[in-house]
Order: C-alpha cells, then structure tokens, then sequence
C-alpha cells in the first residue's frame, strides 16, 4: 500500500541568499528523502515557500530602500533557481504572500479562538515617537537582561537564546536611530500554558524515535520550563491581516512566528488548486496513516515539536469547521529530524561577513552533484559539522571520482568498446558462485540503504551505498575482464554484464543522494524513461497580485529494486560522470572568505 508522506521543509526568509548550511540543514535532506519514498512508489508532496513577511524582510527592505514586496519578491525568485539549480524537487514551493495562506491562517485563528485558546492582553512595546509607530522586535536591539549579550534584540537574544521581553532590554536602541519610548499596546496570545499536557503527551509519545537532540529541545525543555503563552499579533503594517473587526485598521498584523508555519498546511491546499483537485490536500491533513516528515535546522526545533503541534492541537476540528465545513482532526507531525549547524573552515558561518559558501554562487564553478555530495558526507545530523574546502576537494576526487565515477566509467567505456554498444550477451546460466554473491549483496543494499534512508541517517545511507560501490570494484579487481578478453571472451563477458547489473542498481540507490549524474548514467545505459520527473517555474495570480511556484511533474519509471538490465541491451556512448578537482581550488575557495 502506498503511504502518504509529506515533506515539509523549513521556510527560509526573503532576507538573504541561501548558503550551503541552509541547503544541508533542511532543503536537501528533505530532497533525498523525497526521491526514496517517490521511487519506493509512496504518495509523496514536498512542499516549503518563501517566509515573506516579519520584520527580518521588511528591515531588510527599509535597508534596501525598496518597497518590501519587491524585496521579498528578488529573494523569492533567486531560491527558486536555487532549488532548480540543486535539484530540490519541491512539488510546491510558494510563498506567505498569498490569498490562500492568509485564508488558512485566518482559519486557524478563529478556530484557535473559537475553542478558547486566544485571549488579548496589554503589554509595552518601544514606540518611536518621531516615526509614530510602534517598533516590533528586531528594529530594537540593547544589552540582554540575562547574559549581558550587547547586540539582543528585543524579543530574543541570539546569544543565550531566551526569549525577551521587550520592556526589560537593557540600553535599548532602534535600528532606525531617533528616540524611544514604552507605550502600552494591546495584542491576542495565544494560551500555550493549556495546551501544555497534550503537547507533553504527544512529544512522550515520539521520544522512542525521534533525534534526542530534539526531544531535549522539546519534550525536556517543557517538562523543566514549561509551555507559557505567546503573543501572535504583532504592531506591523506587512503581513497577514488579523480577522477580527478593527486590528487590522490598527496597524496590527498576525506575527509571523505563528504564520509561517501554516504554510505547511496552506501549501499542499495550494497544491491541490494548481493540480485541479481542490481536495487532493486532504490525503495528507485530514489522514492519520500519513507520515508528516519536518526537515529543519535546530533554530527552528521548538516551534515545530512544540508549538506547531499546539496550534494544530488547539485548533482541533474547528479548522475543518470553519475552512472546509467538515469535522476532522488535522494530523500532527510525525518526525522532525532536525539537523544541528555546518560552520565554514572552522568558524561560523556568517552571511553579513561573507564567512559563507553561497548556494547559487557555488553552482557557477562546481557541478550540483559534487555539493551535494559532501553536504551529504557532512550533513550535520548529531552535532555542528564543518564545510572544509580541502576535504571538500579531496572527498571528491577519492569518493566520488575514485570510487564510484570510475567505476561506472571504466565498466561502461570497457563494454561499450568491445561488444559495439551493446550489454554483451551473457549466458547467465554459466554464472559463477562469485558473480551470484555480487549480485546478491547488492540486492541486499536497497535494504539496508533503505533502512538507513528511512529512519533519516542519510550520511550512513550513502555510506552503505559507496561501500557496495567498493565491493563492485573488488569484484572487478579479481575477475579482471580487461585481461580475460584476450583469452576468454564469455568469461569477460559474464563479468562485466554482472558488474553491469550492480552498477545500474547502484545508480538506484545512489540517485536520491546524486540526482543528477544518476539521470546521466542512466541514459548511458540506454534506457528512454527518465529516473525522476521535470522541475518548472509557475506563475500563480490571486487577489494579492502574482507570485511564482517552483513545481515538479514527477514521472512513473524506475522503483527502488534491483537492475533488470537484459542481456544484448543497447547502450548510449558514455563518458565521465564527476570532475577530478585541482589542489588549487582550495586555496582559491578559501581567499573568497570573509571579503
Ligand atoms: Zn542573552
């Protein structure tokens, strides 16, 4: 039975480029993970979007001096040929910008406060007398009230990582310079203190195989703090209007911490419009067997094993009632295997310093395999790893190249040149003993590969596969077809058609990881259907203008299962498949730094 498997990936900001820590912390393990359950043939929508509103975009709009829209827009735009660029194959990545995400989150809202969930409350807020205007967390920043950190903002430091309140910040300033003044201001929070025994239970309940990094930033974060009530309006013009009478004439908009997160339900709604089956959405939101899979960064691990599952708790079946007039639970999310920070050369990474690899910059000088490559190998899944260009480079040329591209090279060229371009014609009735164990323990690699793949060890995934790859090569080193041609034409011919077998497997279980060159070796092989489907940009109106989706038209074809490659197959002229890269790069890489 095919499962239904969303994958829902963090949504990046429109304030920055997207670095290499931002790819492998969340966009490309939800990718990888994506491809295997497409190929195991599951019901699988990835979806993510553009967090275009919150002050972060409109700070980064006032200090581009253009209208926000534009700004979030430029950024928008660039990640979309990122993930093009990438192979990050979202089913729908959108933005917050849109009429169906604010109905969503309108909807969620009123549930919320339909179920007794919301409540209004006073409290001070910095106001800019000369700008008359309330100024919303990060246009304050001071000297934190707990660590002493100077550059807090004013609802969180990102040095001890509390979170503030704004009239307690020591020595504060606004970003805009000009005087500033506490001004009482009225907001709706949200009651996370009465959600608290339900999120207990249902983090209790995924503690036997979730990542203990994030049961210790969830579950036991609660059980020694506590869930306690959290504003979700915010004083802020940019945003998603708050659907009750007033507010919104108010210069008060829903907080983008708690909209944001929507988009994971708003965007499969929005999918299931673009693919004219309005209610298709359902069959991962209003389905408990589905399997809702959060790929994200350990910044973000609270509010999603945290207060994501209490909104979605809180809202209850009053969404269903008041979105869909039907009455049904949404389902909460089943693992977020959050990854921790890669550094860069042994600091942190830092896009105001250009202390970072940059995603589509990288793209002009190395092809998205190899990145994607050692963003595997290096994926930070336990703790903080580090982006060294050195082992960038030799990792290339020793894994990729060495091993696997060599592999499949010399195999293919062999075989191309000595039986015209054709599979040879093996008699598989004279297989020997050591071609049947080959076989065999690569077979057995789409279970353990699998394996590793679905309890989200990716770095231990393709770790598995290189080492069949290995094998492959033993394989080859003892049976020597190069000099068996000269005396025993069968016997070179059995050999590299079982070599061949392993290695049109392999490309299987290597093509979630290398999607790319996969696709390539596969068209060496001759076969016409490709291994996955197209990526394409779409252009969506709706009563908020026009906003582009990245999309993906997937394909039916190859499944996770073994090579069924006949013998006398005819074969495409291969070629290499990876790039041998120069010593000199890391040098070159490593001057770019911080300039
Ligand atoms: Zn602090």
């Amino acid at each position: 039975m095919p499962e239904n498997i969303l994958i829902a990936i963090a949504w990046p900001y429109a304030n920055a480029e997207i670095h290499v820590g931002n790819i492998t912390g969340s966009h490309l393990p939800g990718d990888i993970v994506a491809r295997y359950y497409r190929l195991k043939g599951n019901n699988v929508l990835m979806v993510s979007g553009t967090d275009s509103h919150g002050t972060p975009v409109t700070l980064a709009a006032d200090k581009e001096g253009k209208p926000v829209e534009e700004v979030y827009k430029k950024y928008h735009n660039g990640f979309l040929e990122l993930f093009q660029g990438y192979g990050i194959t979202y089913d729908l990545f959108t933005t917050t910008h849109t009429e169906n995400h604010f109905k969503v989150t309108q909807a969620i809202f009123l549930a919320l406060k339909e179920n007794g969930y919301l409540y209004t409350d006073k409290s001070m807020q910095w106001y800019s007398p000369s700008g008359k205007r309330f100024l919303p967390d990060r246009y304050v920043e001071g000297t934190c009230y707990i660590c002493g950190y100077e550059g807090a903002r004013s609802d969180q430091c990102d040095n001890c990582g509390n979170v503030l309140e704004p009239e307690k910040l020591i020595n504060p300033r606004s970003k805009e310079g000009g005087a500033l003044e506490l001004r009482e201001t009225e907001h709706f929070y949200l009651d996370l203190s009465k959600l608290e025994p339900e999120v207990k239970e249902y983090l209790r309940a995924r503690q036997g195989y979730w990542r203990d990094t994030v049961i210790g930033e969830s579950l036991r974060k609660i059980e020694s703090e506590g869930l306690k009530p959290r504003p979700i309006t915010r004083d802020l013009d940019w945003g998603v209007d708050i659907p009750v009478e007033g507010w919104t004439e108010a210069g008060k908009r829903i907080y983008v911490w708690f909209e944001a997160v929507i988009g994971y339900l708003s965007a499969p709604i929005e999918w299931a419009q673009l693919a004219g089956d309005k209610e298709a959405w359902r069959e991962w939101w209003v389905n408990p067997n589905a399997r809702q899979i959060h790929f994200i960064g350990k910044d973000n691990i609270f509010f999603h094993a945290a207060w994501w599952p209490a909104e979605l708790m809180g809202a209850g079946n009053a969404f269903m009632k008041i979105f869909a007039e039907d009455d049904k639970p949404l389902t909460l999310p089943f693992d977020v295997p959050a990854n921790q920070f890669m550094n860069l050369e042994g600091k942190k990474i830092s896009g105001s310093r250009n202390w970072a690899v940059w995603g589509r910059d990288a793209l002009t000088r190395y092809d998205p395999d190899a990145i994607r490559y050692y963003l595997t190998v290096n994926m930070p899944e336990t703790k903080d790893s580090d982006w060294d260009w050195a082992e960038f480079v030799a990792r290339n040329n020793n894994e990729l190249v060495a091993t696997w591209g060599n592999l499949a090279n010399r195999v293919l060229a062999f075989c191309y040149k000595n039986w015209e371009g054709h599979v040879p014609d093996a008699d598989i009735n004279t297989w020997r003993d050591a071609d049947r164990n080959l076989l065999a323990t690569i077979e057995n690699g789409f279970n353990t590969v699998g394996a590793e793949l679905e309890a989200v060890r990716l770095r231990s995934a393709l770790g598995e596969a290189m080492k069949l790859a290995t094998t492959v090569n033993q394989y080859l080193d003892v049976n020597a077809p190069w000099t068996a041609i000269k005396t025993d034409k069968a016997s070179a011919a059995l050999t590299v058609y079982t070599a061949l077998k392993a290695i049109d497997s392999l490309k299987v279980m290597f093509s979630p990881f290398l999607p790319f060159t996969c696709e390539k070796l596969h068209t060496f092989f001759g076969y016409e259907t490709p291994l996955f489907g197209e990526q394409y940009v779409e252009e969506i109106k709706d009563s908020l203008g026009t906003h582009s989706g990245l999309r993906y038209r997937g394909v039916d074809g190859v499944q996770w299962k073994p090579s069924d490659l006949k013998p006398g197959q005819k074969l495409n002229q291969p070629g290499p498949l990876f790039k041998k890269l120069e010593d000199s790069v890391i040098e070159e890489e490593r001057a770019r730094l911080g300039k």
